[in-house]
């Protein structure tokens, strides 16, 4: 127990930051309330932001029926609670496949039905709103899309939570004034997801930028979760990029898991297996334990007034 209150004190270091109260105040709807109290997002019945560690996972695109049933039960068993899986794909090839669209949400509703599990999936195009929003429990909105200032908007009224992923070159201030677009338009209900962000090193798709998640938690009353599949890029690297979410304090993850990863249609290489993913989350469990010690807040800290 000694190096938990350890921990505790080394994550209350880290946000006794002055300059960030200033750099992210005016973003009032998503920044912490006076009372320190976070909101939780409630999509389909599963709440993030809460006490629980809420992973979402599925194949980078929805191919198929078969694939994507195998999967959310796959998936389920090993402990996920919301189902992720494109219909809309934004790809950076004109060339590569761009999702099945309209039966791809088709697909995602009857896995829901099939398995109890919450969908997730991402919405490209204002004009795609309130079809999409008939389908999922929770709108993503990718990191191309991170500044498409229609979309957000439109999100406000859509009724159901956004799920908003960082932009691959944005700040957190950035990040923070996309959310606050999307909660000036009406919808509060918000989770930010940190996914990496293009530096200058190639080992890597991406950079995951970890000190996101205790700065977003600290300056920000939102839900912070992370994809470690688009970060890594490789599937060896998604376990521990996982572990490293968690003990940092994050609220969850997204992970990308096929069938068979090799024939992936979209991102394989990030991909893992069923037997990956379940070992991923049985190795997961003592980190989550320090994640509760991480986030339960200090009384010294609260005296002084820290965690604000
Ligand atoms: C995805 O989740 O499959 C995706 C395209 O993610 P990102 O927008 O982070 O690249
Ligand atoms: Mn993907």
């Amino acid at each position: 127990m000694r190096h938990y209150s350890r921990l505790r004190r080394i994550a209350g270091r880290a946000i006794m930051n002055p300059k960030w109260n200033g750099q992210f105040s005016r973003f009032d709807l998503v920044a912490k309330a006076s009372d320190g109290m976070p909101s939780v997002v409630c999509a389909g019945g599963v709440e993030i932001g809460g006490a629980d560690f809420v992973v979402m996972a599925g194949p980078c695109a929805v191919e198929s029926e078969r694939q994507l049933l195998q999967t959310a039960e796959a998936v389920a068993a090993a402990g996920a609670r919301i189902l992720r899986g494109g219909a809309y794909k934004p790809r950076s090839s004109p060339y590569a496949f761009q999702g099945l669209g309209l039966d791809g949400l088709k697909i995602l509703s009857k896995a829901r039905a099939e398995t109890g599990l919450a969908i997730v999936t991402e919405v490209m195009g204002e004009e795609d709103v309130d079809l999409v929003a008939e389908y999922a429990d929770l709108m993503q909105v990718g990191t191309r899309s991170m500044e498409n200032y229609a979309l957000l908007e439109r999100l406000g009224g859509c009724g159901r939570p956004v799920l908003l992923k960082r932009g691959m070159t944005a700040t957190l201030e950035e990040f923070l004034q996309s959310a606050q677009v999307i909660a000036m338009n009406g919808n509060p209900q918000i989770v930010l997801c940190e996914r990496g962000i293009r530096t200058f090193e190639t080992a890597t798709r991406n950079t995951l930028d970890i000190a996101a998640v205790p700065v977003l938690k600290t300056v920000s009353r939102l839900p912070v979760i992370v994809d470690p599949s688009h970060a890594a890029g490789v599937r060896t690297l998604v376990p521990v990029l996982a572990r490293a979410a968690a003990v940092v304090g994050a609220d969850g993850l997204i992970v990308e898991v096929h069938p068979s990863p090799d024939q992936a249609m979209s991102d394989g290489a990030q991909s893992l297996t069923f037997r990956g993913f379940s070992d991923m989350m049985d190795d997961l469990q003592p980190y989550l334990d320090l994640r509760k010690a991480v986030q339960r807040p200090s009384p010294r800290l609260v005296a002084m007034g820290g965690m604000d």
